[in-house]
């Protein structure tokens, strides 16, 4: 339920600087190292001007009105898989995290306990010649309990140990919110263990996948025999190895099945789950991952379970341990000696995204300094970069488009009074949740050192698994947050009820001071509507307010409700890109988010617009954007949230594994369905972007 693709694939592939001004930071083995010159990107502006291609008329596309210059403007650096507005601001924090991190780093003997941590965490990360030096030493205790297996019955609990290390092999152990009964921490069993993006990769028959299929092999085989095994001895295990995944793919469920709560959830007894896996041995298992006592649990999958027994009393244990070998190593690439970390990058960012060069290592080891103490760099980050000024414009927006969207429900004329009311108790029960977290977590008991990057991140990931499988049967903390303050990002949480927007996306340009309110509601405003949406999409609504999974829908309400998303899912099935088409069930709460969202930016910018006696108080528009209305600089504002320019492989990635349709789409699917863009633009039916048949669902 987040609003932008895959941030993963970002920090995998990297992102790379645009020039502008230049900041002095130290790299390497500081202080003797030379300092090197980070470019710090250009803050690109919340209307766009350069961006638009005026020659295109808006009523025939209006993406190619919006946001045809951008790609010209905007090469995709070699270490990119794509670039857009997202990456440019992500980068812009990355830099701005870049000097937080240096700071600490040398902040002196003073400093404070999260400094040390931080700067010791990302100086680790950086000492390349120590990690070369180190091999595959740090590895050595796990590879070496791989290595003694001698009967499966030893697995449980190795595999509950790579488990918190976060190498989920075969299965995926943690905590969830009940989705039944929202104030409780649950613990959960889910599929796993799969190094393609999901069961689809293993079976799709067309020549691209194919070769993929047989990088995916070449990839494993490279890391066993960076691991020391003879490349003919390398190359039978690879085979062997994607044997057992596809054996595992073949049991997991799909990305679009998994989109209904329903179907990924079956609270189960542990008596009676464990008989079904006995090589899983579950009290053994469950006393190794080190949770709270537990008697019952979520077994998402219940069928992957029964077929994992299989699989695993099939195959031979030379295969598991060779499994286990690969996706401990490759799991920690980044932090072995630079062959691990070129071969996890040759698969994952080209062969994968089509990207050509890796993401300079500042970059990447700044970003796992945000995801490993997440809370302690983000201090830093607000202190600098989120003023109390922004916080409450942003909260301002959020209650006009709460408001909007109150009235929307109201208005609407295809739900019964008694769901209406349901709709709105829920829309009154949502958290708003601004820039950070009202309380940081802790690091006290997570040791950096300055000298060990792997240990450093085994560490921390043993750290946050702990911290994860420790909430098991406390009560829920609704003020938790499941993103750091720096990320380019937002999320609706249907269990939690909350909408969240954190400080590294209210900026520029999705939220730029400097422009009229009417291109912040384009840009921001949209995405708050989005989140928004998603509390009513077609996984949303089946949530009530209190965050349990419960139908409050009259049936004939369901039904229209239905009907109406079937037009949407439809309607985005219809398009297509990098030669493939959208999957409109697998993007469905997506687009109805997106949809949804523009409306209600719209809703609450007119409604602002009344409110202050038809013009908003704020900056006004100036330059190109003083030639538009301000409704045309919403529709202007809300495309350009979306300029970008990607690679094909990576957009051919996402189509079959990200639930968001691709960026033009995003935009061509909203306005068409939109009678005020169509006013807007003095578009009228028979021009391309007033499409004859529109959809609604809010
Ligand atoms: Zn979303």
């Amino acid at each position: 339920m987040q609003l932008m693709r895959y941030k993963a694939a970002l920090a995998a592939a990297g992102l790379a600087a645009t020039l502008g001004l230049t900041v002095t930071a130290v790299a390497q083995k500081a202080p003797t190292a030379k300092p090197k010159s980070v470019a710090v990107p250009k803050v690109i502006p919340g209307f766009d001007a350069s961006a638009m291609d005026t020659s295109a008329n808006p009523c025939d596309n209006f993406y190619q009105f919006a946001c045809g210059n951008y790609a010209k403007l905007h090469p995709i650096p070699n270490d990119l898989p794509e670039y857009d507005q997202f990456v440019s601001l992500y980068e812009f924090n990355t830099a701005a995290l870049h000097r937080l991190v240096v700071q600490a780093a040398h902040a002196g003997p003073n400093r404070s306990a999260n400094q040390q941590k931080i700067g010791d965490y990302y100086q680790a990360c950086m000492d390349t010649s120590q990690i070369n030096k180190d091999g595959t030493a740090p590895l050595k205790p796990m590879l070496d309990r791989i290595n003694d297996l001698t009967s499966k019955k030893q697995l449980p609990a190795l595999l509950a140990d790579l488990n918190n290390q976060d190498v989920t092999a075969f299965v995926n152990f943690g905590s969830q919110q009940d989705l039944k009964d929202a104030s409780k921490e649950i613990a959960v069993i889910d599929q796993g263990g799969l190094g393609l993006p999901n069961r689809g990769y293993y079976f799709r028959k067309d020549a691209r996948s194919v070769k993929l299929r047989e990088q995916y092999v070449q990839h494993i085989a490279n890391v066993l025999h960076l691991l020391g095994d003879s490349d003919a001895q390398a190359q039978s295990e690879a085979k062997n190895i994607m044997q057992l995944e596809t054996n595992l793919a073949q049991s997991s469920m799909g990305i679009v099945e998994r989109r209904d709560p329903h179907k990924t959830y079956h609270i189960e007894t542990v008596k009676a789950f464990a008989p079904t896996v006995p090589v899983l041995n579950m009290p053994e298992f469950l006393k190794a991952i080190g949770a709270p006592p537990v008697s019952s649990l979520n077994v998402a999958v219940p069928g992957f379970f029964t077929a994992l027994n299989k699989t695993i009393q099939d195959t031979p244990l030379s295969t598991i341990k060779n499994y286990l070998r690969f996706h401990l190593a490759d799991s920690y690439a980044s932090r072995l000696p630079e062959q691990f970390d070129q071969e996890n990058f040759a698969f994952y960012g080209r062969d994968l995204t089509g990207t050509p060069q890796q993401q300079p290592r500042w970059k990447r080891c700044v970003n796992s300094t945000d995801s490993a103490l997440g809370d302690a760099l983000g201090q830093l980050y607000v202190a600098k970069y989120f003023t109390p000024s922004q916080k409450k414009e942003a909260l301002t927006m959020v209650h006009g488009i709460e408001a909007a969207m109150g009235k929307d429900i109201e208005q609407s004329d295809w739900m019964s009074a008694a769901t209406k009311q349901k709709a709105l108790q829920k829309l009154h029960m949502i958290a708003d949740k601004i820039g950070y977290p009202n309380k940081w977590r802790s690091y006290a008991k997570l040791t950096i050192k300055p000298d060990d990057a792997l240990g450093n991140s085994m560490r921390a990931r043993v750290f946050e698994s702990a911290y994860q499988l420790n909430k098991i049967g406390k009560p829920v903390d609704r003020n938790e947050w499941f993103m750091t303050p720096p990320t380019v990002n937002a999320y609706y949480d249907p269990s939690q009820n909350t909408i969240n927007f954190p400080a590294g996306i209210l900026q520029p340009p999705f939220y730029d001071k400097n422009e009229p309110a009417a291109v912040n509601y384009g840009h921001i405003g949209a995405v708050v509507g989005h989140e928004l949406t998603h509390g009513f999409d077609d996984q949303g609504s089946q949530f009530d307010g209190k965050g349990n999974l419960d139908d409050w829908w009259t049936p004939q309400d369901k039904k229209n409700f239905n009907e109406r998303t079937a037009c949407i899912a439809n309607e985005y099935s219809s398009f297509t890109d990098a030669g493939l088409h959208v999957n409109g069930k697998l993007t469905l709460g997506e687009d109805t988010a997106d949809n949804g969202g523009v409306h209600l930016a719209l809703m609450a910018l007119m409604a602002r617009q009344a409110m202050d006696g038809g013009h908003i108080s704020g900056p006004a528009a100036t330059g190109m954007a003083a030639k538009y209305t301000p409704e045309q600089q919403f529709f202007i504002a809300f495309a350009q949230n979306w300029c970008s320019n990607m690679r094909p492989q990576m957009t051919r990635m996402l189509i079959q594994s990200d639930p968001h349709a691709p960026d033009a789409i995003r935009v061509k699917g909203v306005l068409d369905n939109m009678p005020q863009f169509d006013k807007a633009f003095s578009c009228h039916v028979g021009q391309p972007m007033d499409a004859a048949k529109k959809c609604s669902v809010w």
